[in-house]
């Protein structure tokens, strides 16, 4: 089966209302699936990283900006 993929919804997506501009989806990421370069930026999912599907990133986003697909 296969498992669910994480796309970030940047119409939802503000850093700047995150801690500090922390994006706290990528930091809940044990895998590094999905990267801030730096604060204030919106994440990217990493294409290089195998998707585990545990959507801990859609749980950890406040305004709800991860979508699984
Ligand atoms: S994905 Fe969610 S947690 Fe990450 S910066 Fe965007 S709004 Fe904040």
């Amino acid at each position: 089966m296969l498992k669910k993929a994480a796309m970030v919804d940047y119409q939802k997506c503000h850093p700047e209302k995150c801690d500090h501009g922390v994006c706290l989806a990528a930091l809940e990421c044990e895998y590094g699936n999905l990267v801030q370069e730096d604060p204030y930026e919106a994440p990217e999912i990493n294409p290089a990283k195998w998707w585990h599907g545990c959507a801990k990133c859609a749980q950890a986003c406040p305004l709800k900006a991860i979508r699984m697909l």
